[in-house]
């Protein structure tokens, strides 16, 4: 199975509109970050989780020829608001869409025209909606287990694949939600940035919940703008990583 981090950047993205920041002028295209999203490939199945606004370029960049489902972890603007980019894949048939019922619901409701069969193939996305319970879902060889995140006053879901998961947005992972990562080898985790988030996790909490998980390979996504690519690597301890958009994790090697 191979996981590509599509995007790594807090809700603003960075660089952040009209800022001057030494991150946000910076020439490593590591302090690029686009909205949170992942590519997940085993063998032929092509999944995404989440489709934030820059989904049409992150699909370009990426060459996302096809998609077997999208798994939504919350309905925020930076993770949901690509999805009328969905009609690319949708063109011959429907697309099965998983996520939390809240966050379908809220789908049918922003965006109805999407959801269902429409005579515009083509011109508009055709989504299948399909909640997901704790029991989690099997597509194709993938068993994908929800893991219940706490963000803000909400709950939303991360997902497990076999030995990764990926958990974004959260402020908090209740001790249910730490058993069902027991065997996990890689986390790609929120980790706004050093100072304290209402409903994100700062890098020191990032980190002492990643060492109750005991992942070997400790990845930060949702950065801000406060963080510069290299410095960051430089100061993190051994496992722990800044991700970045383009990062390709082979779960294979690892
Ligand atoms: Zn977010
Ligand atoms: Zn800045
Ligand atoms: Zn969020």
């Amino acid at each position: 199975m191979i996981v590509e981090l599509l995007g790594t950047g807090t809700s603003h993205g960075v660089p952040r509109i009209g800022c001057d920041c030494p991150v946000c002028t910076s020439d490593d295209p590591r302090n690029k970050r686009m909205r949170c999203s992942a590519w997940i490939r085993d063998g032929d199945l092509s999944i995404v989780i989440d489709t934030g606004p820059e989904f049409r370029l992150q699909a370009i960049r990426s060459n996302i020829k096809h998609l077997d489902a999208v798994l939504y972890t919350h309905d925020h603007a930076d993770h949901l608001n690509g999805i009328d980019d969905l009609r690319v894949y949708t063109e011959q048939r429907s697309l099965p869409v998983y996520g939390p019922d809240e966050v379908l619901q809220d789908i049918s409701r922003r965006f109805p025209y999407a959801v269902g069969e429409n005579p515009w193939r083509g011109g508009l996305p055709q989504l299948q909606l399909h909640a997901i319970d704790q029991k989690g879902i099997v597509i194709g060889n993938m068993h994908i287990i929800p893991i219940p995140l706490i963000h803000g006053c909400r709950q939303v879901f991360g997902y497990r694949i076999g030995t990764f998961a990926y958990l974004t947005d959260c402020k908090s992972i209740p001790q249910t939600s730490v058993e069902l990562l027991e065997g996990v080898t890689t986390i790609v985790i929120d980790a706004l940035r050093q100072a304290e988030h209402p409903t994100h996790m700062n890098f020191d909490e990032a980190m002492a919940i990643a060492k109750i998980i005991g992942a070997e390979k400790v990845y930060f996504t949702h950065l801000t703008h406060r963080n510069d690519h290299r410095q960051l690597e430089q100061t993190l301890p051994e496992g722990f990583y800044p991700a970045y958009d383009g990062l390709v994790i082979d779960m294979i090697k690892s």
